[in-house]
């Protein structure tokens, strides 16, 4: 074990990549490899495989090595979503440098009446989550009115940080759509290992478009939620939760690059 924090009511664990495999699934515990910040400051290529990933969970989202695109892990497949918003299927030998999954054993499940935007569902969600459990991973199926999601293109080194290169991220609405929101709900005092607040990606049924949620109109919808104070994050060579730094404006450089621009 690297290291070990109680942030609050969320445990976080650092683990190495021997250790992480050694871990395999376990229920109501979240795994993510690397930290959000190390992926703000460029932090691009990670050494851990979407297999390995996937040895820990079956639901979540990230992205590959070079930040290629928008990964979404659902039921066990890892798909990416290109630059154009297309869906293609990942092997598991392709490298993550940041991602987060859950081995997913829903709670608890509502029926979600639309119309609801991201804010407007996501504070039904936060009803549904047990006191006590800062954390969670969530899967929504739904037909919606519109999504509106994005994705980044691919980055040759040497590597820019990420708020300079989501300018060049594209923003696309997928108009009507049935399909899949995945994702996590962490808590503020998580950020700069995490997101703080609720983090989605999409994908649709058909599996041919997607991308990182950046709002919607959701129609109706099933929500399952899958409560969670445990966080084990494997750490690259050369990141570690020590290097979070909760004054540098972690904060507003995330809602620079995961939030709605307007
Ligand atoms: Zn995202």
């Amino acid at each position: 074990m690297l290291d070990e924090r109680q942030i609050r009511s969320l445990h976080v664990e650092a683990l190495t990549r021997e250790e992480l495999a050694a871990e395999g699934h376990e229920p109501h515990v979240l795994h993510q490899t690397s930290t959000i910040q190390a992926l703000l400051d460029g932090a691009y290529d990670g050494d851990l495989t979407l297999g390995e990933l996937r040895q820990t969970g079956d639901l979540g989202l990230g992205t590959t090595n070079g930040l290629d695109g928008e990964l979404i892990v659902l039921e066990g497949c890892c798909y990416r979503a290109s630059i154009d918003g297309s869906i293609e299927r990942l092997d598991d030998d392709v490298l993550t440098p940041f991602a987060v999954v859950a081995d997913f054993e829903p709670t608890g499940e509502k029926a979600l009446v639309g119309p609801m935007n991201f804010d407007q569902m996501t504070s039904e969600l936060d009803t549904l989550r047990p006191s006590g459990m800062p954390s969670c991973a969530v899967r929504v199926d739904g037909s919606f009115a519109q999504v509106r999601a994005r994705s980044v293109p691919r980055q040759d080194p040497p590597y820019r940080p990420l708020t300079e290169i989501i300018g060049d991220q594209r923003i696309f609405d997928l108009g009507e759509v049935e399909g899949t929101l995945v994702g996590f709900r962490f808590p503020d005092f998580a950020e700069g290992i995490e997101v703080g607040g609720w983090h989605l990606h999409f994908i649709d049924g058909d599996r041919t478009v997607g991308g990182h949620v950046m709002d919607f109109d959701l129609r109706r919808g099933t929500a399952q939620i899958d409560p969670s104070n445990e966080l084990h994050a494997e750490m690259p060579p050369g990141i570690d939760l020590g290097s979070i730094d909760s004054d540098r404006g972690v904060s507003e450089q995330i809602s620079k690059v995961e939030k709605d621009p307007g």
